[in-house]
């Protein structure tokens, strides 16, 4: 059933094997930290993880529990974090599926402890402090209780203490330094007590890219691992390697007359005569409808744009008066094609949302297809 579809989302490992090398060498002597929630960013959450743990990743983000068990039950061994809240009925299955807890408050230490305690296991955490972010942790100025907590836990191994930048990517980086400067308070506490410290782990995308101070023991990338930019002043230095393309074909052509208006709301008139053609792809496999009127595809080389409003299934492209498409031909919505490229970064910016949006909103209806060393290979 795979490939039935004329469209695909191709994925280069070989790209995302260079892009994390790069990481790495940024980075270093940190570790790295690949992120892999919501479907690895749209790239496919196994394959990834597969390319990444063979170059041997430290450990592995997700945002879930039920992404790291997905993770466990294809084999991977490397560790993983699970960086979301966690709820209690899930505590068993983390130490079933030996997948590390972020404690984000002395509470939910607690009932990792008991729960670790009842099934006779050591629990690893990493303790999530909040330095800013107003998301999940305890705040930096009451973190002792935590802190404390956390030493006195028998079966709970801490593995790490964590924290999250709001503004790395931007091109102020006082609050982030602020920020780094509350974690690395609360996280001196170890050596206060002149116990073993954990993993300090706190860079995302932005931060290793543009504030190297923060990388401590352990980096936390996601976006540019795909070797897409955070933030268009940092284009020039975030890893280049395209990871993802996105093609479809022409499945019909017809001659628009002219004023005679194109889909939903006929939102879109044709000013002459000219030729429109259909793309089976749409909202509802997560290409945005903000794109209507306002994207643009490639085919045969050139750049036409999207005419009228994107459908759940299905968008129209003008490709005027003299274009020549047929159907069957390559339609590529991000990607490369002939000298001509879209990148996510572009879409986004049309659409007016993050270029993560873009990525993970590419939902399971599309097949991704990954290549290796110029070969399509088993995901
Ligand atoms: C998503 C996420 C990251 C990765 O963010 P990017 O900016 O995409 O690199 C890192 N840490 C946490 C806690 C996250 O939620």
């Amino acid at each position: 059933m795979d490939f039935i579809r004329p469209t695909v989302i191709d994925i280069d490992l070989d790209a995302l094997e260079a892009n994390y090398r790069r990481i790495c060498e940024i980075a270093a002597p940190a570790a790295v930290m690949p992120i892999l929630k919501a479907n690895a960013y749209g790239h496919g959450l196994v394959p990834c993880a597969r390319r990444l743990e063979s170059l041997g990743a430290r450990a592995f983000g997700v945002a879930f529990l039920e992404e790291g068990i997905t993770l466990r039950r294809a084999g991977i061994k490397t560790p993983i974090l699970a960086l979301g809240g966690i709820s209690g009925r899930q505590i068993g299955l983390f130490l079933q599926y030996d997948i590390d807890l972020t404690a984000s408050s002395v509470y939910k230490l607690e009932a990792i402890e008991r729960k670790a305690e009842e099934m006779g296991k050591t629990a690893r955490v990493h303790l999530k402090v909040d330095t800013g972010m107003e998301r999940i942790g305890v705040h930096y100025y009451s973190a002792g209780p935590l802190l404390e907590k956390a030493i006195a836990c028998r079966h709970c191994e801490i593995s790490g203490i964590f924290s999250h930048f709001a503004t790395a990517e931007d091109e102020d980086l006082s609050f982030a330094r602020l920020q780094l400067e509350r974690f690395l308070e609360c996280a001196s506490f170890f050596e206060k007590h002149s116990l073993p410290a954990p993993l300090r782990h706190m860079a995302n995308s932005g931060a290793i890219l543009q504030f190297p101070e923060s990388a401590l023991d352990l980096v936390r990338p996601g976006l540019i691992l795909f070797g897409v930019s955070p933030a268009p002043h940092l284009a020039a230095r975030s890893p280049q390697s395209r990871v993802m393309s996105v093609r479809s074909e022409v499945v019909y052509f017809k001659v628009v007359a002219q004023g005679a208006g194109v889909s939903y709301g006929r939102a879109w008139q044709a000013p002459c005569q000219t030729r429109v053609v259909t793309i089976p792809v749409g909202y509802g496999d997560g290409y945005s409808r903000r794109l209507s009127n306002n994207g643009s595809v490639l085919i045969r080389g050139i750049r036409y744009p999207i005419a009228g409003r994107v459908c759940m299934d299905q968008f129209m492209v003008d490709i005027g008066p003299s274009g020549a498409a047929y159907n069957g031909d390559e339609v590529v919505l991000i990607g490369r094609q002939g000298g001509e490229e879209i990148t996510v970064e572009e879409i986004s910016m049309l659409a007016g949302t993050d270029p993560r949006d873009i990525l993970a909103s590419l939902n399971l209806r599309i097949p991704r297809r990954y290549y290796s060393g110029g070969q399509a290979v088993s995901g």
